[in-house]
């Protein structure tokens, strides 16, 4: 509430701020956003409504109003020269009419359960993405792909390779500049293995945050690039015979600012705790796959040969292993799931992962870690493993299960034919429009 006063009153005061950007996500993780002129938003911030049947995945439901209430303490500056004069960004929340955190909305389902583990436990939940995509020639390059019928780079440096002047070298800085001017801590960045692929870390942080800076890192990645007259993909694998692109998530939980994955006695100097967490997520791992790959494209990246991982395994160094244990110490330790696409639904992907290694259970199958078993390789597996799965019902509820299956399969239906390597025209032609 203070918080909210602040905020309130910094509007008010300052006058070169003329509108408000409030952007939430559908169910598969589309950012959406309202522009509210800066007086209409704070005189009316506890009365926003909108149509709910027209975002995708809130349909189902019956009363199509929905209110929407402001996150403030998910606030940010937005630089002029990228977002357009005058303009900060707030994450919205979606309310229902009994004033609780809508079911579709994931952002709260997530935030929720950030409360609950810190309420019941103590627990900080804590992620770090990192996210991969690649800059292509032309604006709308996803859209334009299937009358082209490729992609074009706009280098051909490699990895950790880049000449200043290099038009890939150039997005990189200014990005990352938007994101220092916007409050992430950055990190490193650099051109990733394939050609004119990017990845640009900024620091962990608080769960929730994390999720709306993995929306905010695409939203600049789009804007810097459509500057440049260049588009930034997040197609899990839009060029065949190079690496794809993922959207590794670490995370680890702290008490008490004591890391609970990390112990210096235990195997690959993780606790038991981290352990369990570890073995919770490959337990229902193919249950939980289409979450973490949401796209007919996705499949095509879980791929050992190009560092995607195929198999529901744990391991220090595997890279074709679900999820890995990167080296740390007591701060860094981590688990490191990399099983994950860019075009995910970033709140639906840290709730069901946080949510599986802290509650789920843990099957009695013989060497859990090690044992050989697969991740489905295309998506109309996935959603057969998800829809008969009763752990996704208890995580997410029936219906809100039931309506992410059909926009999947709905999605899945568009691409007529699923199997072999070849990248069709129509997984990119309509995943513009799903990210
Ligand atoms: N691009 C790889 C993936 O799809 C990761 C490569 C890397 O970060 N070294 O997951
Ligand atoms: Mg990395
Ligand atoms: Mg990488
Ligand atoms: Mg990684």
């Amino acid at each position: 509430a203070k918080i909210q006063e602040e905020r309130l009153a910094y509007l008010r005061d300052e006058r070169r701020i003329k509108a408000v950007m409030v952007v939430f996500s559908d169910l598969e993780g589309r950012l959406h956003m309202l522009d509210y002129d800066k007086k209409f938003l704070v005189n009316s911030y506890d009365n926003l409504t909108f149509d709910g049947s027209s975002i995708r995945g809130f349909t189902a439901q019956r009363e199509s109003d929905l209110r929407l209430a402001i996150d403030w303490a998910a606030f940010y500056w937005t630089p002029a020269d990228v977002f357009g004069a005058g303009k900060v960004l707030v994450f919205g929340e979606v309310i229902d009419k009994n004033g609780e955190h809508y079911a579709g909305d994931l952002r709260g389902v997530l935030k929720n359960y950030a409360k609950e583990q810190f309420d019941k436990n103590g627990y900080h939940l804590n992620a770090a993405n990192e996210i991969e995509g690649f800059l292509f020639e032309g604006i709308d390059a996803e859209r334009s792909f299937h009358e082209l019928g490729s992609f074009e780079y706009v280098n051909k440096g490699g990895y950790y390779h880049s000449l200043p002047g290099d038009p890939l070298r150039e997005f990189i800085d200014t990005t990352a500049e938007v994101q220092r001017a916007m409050g992430f801590e950055n990190e490193k960045d650099h051109p990733e293995v394939a050609p004119s692929q990017f990845e640009i870390n900024y620091t962990y942080g608080d769960v929730v945050m994390a999720a709306d800076q993995i929306q905010l890192y695409k939203l600049i990645c789009r804007q810097v690039a459509t500057q440049m007259g260049m588009t930034a993909s997040f197609l899990p694998k839009p060029v065949t015979g190079v690496n794809g692109s993922g959207m590794h998530t670490n995370v680890s939980i702290t008490k008490d600012k004591t890391n609970l994955m990390w112990d210096p006695n235990g195997e690959e100097k993780t606790s038991k705790f981290g352990w369990e967490f570890v073995d919770r997520i490959l337990t229902v791992g193919s249950d939980l796959c289409v979450v973490l790959n949401a796209s007919v494209n996705a499949y095509r990246r879980l791929d050992p040969h190009f560092e995607a991982p195929n198999q529901i395994k744990a391991s220090a160094t595997d890279r074709g292993s679900m999820v890995r244990i990167p080296i740390g110490n007591a701060k860094s330790a981590r688990v490191e799931v990399r099983s994950v696409g860019p075009d995910a639904n970033p709140y639906m992907v840290l709730y069901t992962i946080f949510k599986t290694g802290l509650d789920g259970e843990i099957a009695k199958i013989e060497n859990l870690r090690q044992a050989e078993r697969y991740l489905p390789d295309n998506i109309y597996t996935a959603l057969e493993d998800f829809n008969k799965s009763e752990w996704v019902t208890t995580i997410l509820g029936g219906d809100v299960k039931q309506r992410y299956s059909d926009l999947k399969q709905a999605s899945a239906d568009r691409c007529p034919r699923l199997l072999g390597t070849i990248v069709k025209p129509c997984e990119i032609q309509f995943h513009h429009d799903v990210y």
